[in-house]
């Protein structure tokens, strides 16, 4: 029921790509990689279309959906104004993992939004993205194309494993390059806000608006303190994460205690770790699924939520994992999704 289209990222083919946006435009839904993850892409003006996307992803109603366009000017009809911020911000970053936040326009159906008088909307660079929506002509509503309160995906893999049957098309476009979601900034607040870290970090936004400010910080106990869209247990596995935060010595003990005392129980224990902490587990009985290097933060983001969901195949009864702790743009993104990986589900 399925279709998987394979397409050359380099040279997308017209042919699969226009047989694509006819199913977009005819209210199906299409899962096609960017450079973030995949999204499940509908036409986004669309209500049934959207009605569908949400029921195939199990996704509940009041999380509200980002928009992809193809241009900057596409976001006219779809907001109330473009500020000045939306247009500098899109100069710097667009096409690219930046989400922005803005009043929308009385177009965007309230199915998207979950009500919210916003909309958040981006243009993603990578090419197969690109030209589906350029060739369907349509904003298109794209979540990540898992079912809810999976991990991402990164590879065509995932996606069929989560959405074979429920989906009309896949386009295979091979693995996705950030790995990780876009980074959320509500333009609609003063001063503006970022509600999701990603790939673009703070600092490179205020390079362009320098009061921006934060909604996350990098304390694990605020978590809880988010806007509701982002309060939730998500991008985790299905197997209960403990995760360990700072210090690799002391991290490493607690999780190898941990580890030890759960093998004496009887469980069946998933480590998940960095290169160079793997030699410190490999002679207890746990099952290492590994996460690269610690000191190369973009392999990391690329490979972690491929890495959570072999953590989960193993249905193992626990995955344990030591927070990333190098300074880098990336970390902390890649902190921000394992800390929400390791919430308990009513969290
Ligand atoms: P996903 O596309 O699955 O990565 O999730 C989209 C996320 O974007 C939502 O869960 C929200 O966190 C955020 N988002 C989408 N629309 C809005 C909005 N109008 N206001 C605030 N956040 C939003
Ligand atoms: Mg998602």
């Amino acid at each position: 029921m399925t279709d998987v289209l394979r397409v050359d990222p380099a040279n997308p083919d017209k042919e699969l790509i226009a047989r694509a946006a006819e199913c977009l435009r005819a209210g199906g839904l299409v899962a096609f990689p960017t450079e973030t993850v995949y999204g499940l892409g509908a036409h986004a003006l669309d209500r049934r279309a959207i009605q569908r996307l949400f029921a195939a992803k199990e996704r509940p109603a009041h999380d509200p959906l980002i928009v992809h366009i193809a241009a900057v000017d596409d976001m006219v009809p779809l907001v109330v104004e473009v500020p000045s911020a939306a247009r500098e911000l899109a100069a710097r970053f667009w096409p690219g993992p930046l989400t922005m936040v803005l009043p929308r326009s009385s177009r965007v159906p309230d199915e998207i939004t979950a009500g919210l008088a916003t909309v958040a909307i981006r243009v993603p660079s990578h090419p197969i993205a690109r030209a589906l929506i350029a060739y369907a002509g349509l904003p298109v509503a794209a979540p990540s194309a898992n079912l809810f309160s999976r991990p991402s995906p990164t590879r065509a893999s995932h996606v069929l494993a989560d959405l074979d049957g429920r989906i009309d098309i896949i386009i295979d476009g091979g693995p996705t390059d950030v790995g990780l979601e876009s980074t959320v900034i509500d333009l609609s607040v003063n001063p503006p806000t970022v509600l999701r870290p990603g790939a673009v970090d703070i600092e490179a936004l205020r390079d362009v608006l320098p009061d921006v400010t934060s909604r996350h910080t990098a304390s694990s106990d605020t978590i809880a303190m988010r806007s509701p869209g982002l309060l939730r247990k998500h991008y985790s596995p299905r197997t209960p994460v403990v995760l360990y935060e700072g210090d690799r010595e002391a991290a490493l003990r607690s999780m190898k205690h941990e580890a030890q005392q759960r093998v004496d129980r009887g469980e069946l224990v998933a480590a998940l770790l960095f290169a160079d902490d793997v030699s410190e587990l490999r002679s207890s009985p746990v099952r290492i699924v590994d996460l690269g290097r610690e000191d190369d933060p973009a392999a990391v983001a690329s490979r972690l939520y491929a890495a959570l969901r072999e953590c989960d195949d193993l249905s193992a009864n626990i995955i344990l994992v030591r927070n990333i702790t190098t300074a880098h743009p990336l970390s902390g993104a890649i902190q921000d999704r394992l800390r929400r990986a390791s919430l308990t589900p009513d969290t």
